[in-house]
């Protein structure tokens, strides 16, 4: 994923093409990636992303901001938990489901088990504007707070893979083909449908 990269990491130490963590590709302001408090409730997460259209977030907790989040991941998870429950028997099965989730603080849906695999941890300490990316990029996927003058500048984003789940943002689509901005009531917008899918726009 960092191919055309790696040729750099061979040159001799002090090469002027040594890649900085605030070039384009993987860094992102803070003012691009969107913050939330950890209490903000899911559905609130996902129709600010989808005003901002954005996917990729930022929570904050008691201990600062910890966690980055697929949210294109998170949505098709909650999705994927609330389908489930879909029982022919039960009709409201689904969507009750999903609406729970929805109502939920985002901290405290980030810590269930089938929400765990979007969510990158941020390492407590953050990393000077102008440190080399090269050992960033060598880690696995994960995301940088980035500082300037110690004060907090943006993210970063180590991988290409990681980029891409920071662009588009989630829609929720009803059984009947709606978008719908957020996972709402559990239900769509337009219709009676439960939501049955995500997709990124
Ligand atoms: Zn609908």
């Amino acid at each position: 994923m960092t191919t055309a990269r790696d040729p750099i990491r061979v040159l001799p130490y002090g090469a002027i093409h040594m890649p900085t963590v605030l070039s384009p590709e993987h860094f992102v302001s803070l003012e691009d990636l969107p913050q939330f408090d950890g209490r903000t409730v899911f559905r609130k997460v996902f129709s600010e992303l989808n005003r901002r259209g954005r996917s990729g977030f930022v929570v904050a907790s008691a201990n600062g901001v910890t966690r980055y989040v697929k949210g294109m991941e998170l949505a098709e998870a909650a999705v994927k938990l609330a389908g489930s429950k879909h029982d022919q028997f039960l009709p409201n099965a689904r969507a009750d489901a999903l609406r729970q989730v929805s109502d939920t603080a985002v901290g405290q849906v980030l810590d269930m088990e089938w929400a765990k695999s979007s969510v990158l941890v941020i390492p407590a300490t953050p990393v000077d504007s102008s440190a080399d990316a090269a050992p960033l990029q060598n880690a696995a996927d994960a995301v940088f707070a980035i500082v300037q003058l110690q004060r907090p500048v943006g993210w970063f984003l180590n991988h290409e893979v990681v980029m891409q789940t920071s662009t588009g943002k989630p829609v929720f689509v009803c059984e009947n083909g709606h978008d719908n901005p957020d996972s709402d009531h559990g239900s769509c917008y337009y219709c009676p449908g439960d939501i049955v899918s995500v997709k990124r726009v």
